[in-house]
């Protein structure tokens, strides 16, 4: 049995810069993986892929789960199957990412559970066919995203920074919010960029506190009470607040893991629902169970 940790991710910085022929818009955007963590495992099965879920709240059907794992086989031709349990802890519709991690988890685990040797680029391109932040899920760490976000360059980590998210009971579908997107209302500025230079300076606080994410003006002029959350936030002492990718999640940055925890009772109020983890340097991490080799896999 192969068990593997699908963390998620934030965006600490996000542009978006026109719209594509595709359909999708145009970004540069700065992403972080963290310890917030989706739980499988997958053994060999004959004759199918099969899946069960617990936990968070996630249809079964059309699982990204499944959808990664029958392209693996596709795309290889393997006959064999899987059996996969999904711990679903991430928060779905969040701007978490955790479908996505759920992928690359799936396309990682599945290629050394069935002995495929694909390379990562392969799953990359492979993940990147199934959603735009699968590829960032398979590498992790910190980088920076172009062209529809999966257009990945590595940047120089950040330390392990305290992170508290903090999210209302509701969720928000991606394309619902890119389509009230409009460029025109919204000045260029390119906070990613700015986070890129940085960076590659190796200055990490100044990098944290030049992000920013222009979907935040679509998504506070209709949920009001998320603007005042970050300025709550940010008044905490944070080193940094924003919403994550289309939200409604808003994270905020500490220099520790305990500080983030200290500042979370706040926010523990009705409506909303908080968790503190830090910023982590890989986005999925396999194991293998007991019964079988008893080597970490990566
Ligand atoms: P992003 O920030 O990448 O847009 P998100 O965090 O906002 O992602 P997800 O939680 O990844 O959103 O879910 C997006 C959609 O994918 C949901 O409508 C959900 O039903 C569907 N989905 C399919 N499989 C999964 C899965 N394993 N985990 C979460 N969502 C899944």
């Amino acid at each position: 049995m192969l068990l593997a940790l699908a963390r998620a991710k934030i965006n600490l910085a996000l542009e978006v810069r026109g719209r594509r022929k595709d359909g999708y818009h145009e970004v540069v955007t700065v992403l972080q993986s963290i310890g917030l963590a989706d739980v499988l495992t997958f053994a060999p099965a004959e004759g199918g892929l099969f899946l069960e879920v617990s936990g968070e709240p996630v249809p079964k059907e059309n699982n990204l789960v499944l959808r990664a794992a029958e392209s693996l086989r596709q795309a290889t031709g393997y006959q064999g199957g899987a059996f996969i349990r999904l711990q679903k802890n991430i928060p779905v519709a969040a701007g978490l990412g955790g479908g996505s991690a759920d992928a690359a988890a799936t396309l990682l685990a599945l290629n050394r559970l069935w002995g495929l040797g694909c390379p990562e680029e392969f799953l990359e391109r492979l993940g990147a066919e199934i959603g735009v932040d699968i590829p960032f899920c398979l590498r992790g760490g910190t980088a920076l995203g172009r062209g529809r976000g999966d257009e990945l360059t590595s940047l120089p980590s950040l330390p392990a920074l305290g992170v508290l998210l903090v999210k209302p009971l509701y969720g928000l579908a991606t394309a619902t919010v890119y389509q009230e997107f409009d460029l025109h209302l919204h000045p260029p500025c390119f906070p990613a960029e700015e986070m890129t230079h940085w960076l590659y300076k190796g200055q990490w606080q100044l990098a944290v506190k030049s992000g920013g994410n222009v979907l935040e003006e679509v998504v506070f002029r209709r949920y009001p009470e998320l603007r005042r959350l970050k300025e709550e936030l940010l008044a905490t002492g944070a080193l940094c607040a924003g919403l994550s990718g289309t939200g409604p999640t808003l994270f905020a940055l500490f220099p520790s893991w305990e500080e983030a925890l200290d500042k979370a009772s706040a926010f523990t109020v009705q409506g909303w629902r908080v968790w503190v983890t830090t910023t982590v340097r890989r986005g999925v991490r396999l194991f293998w169970g007991e019964n079988d080799a008893a080597t970490s896999a990566g």
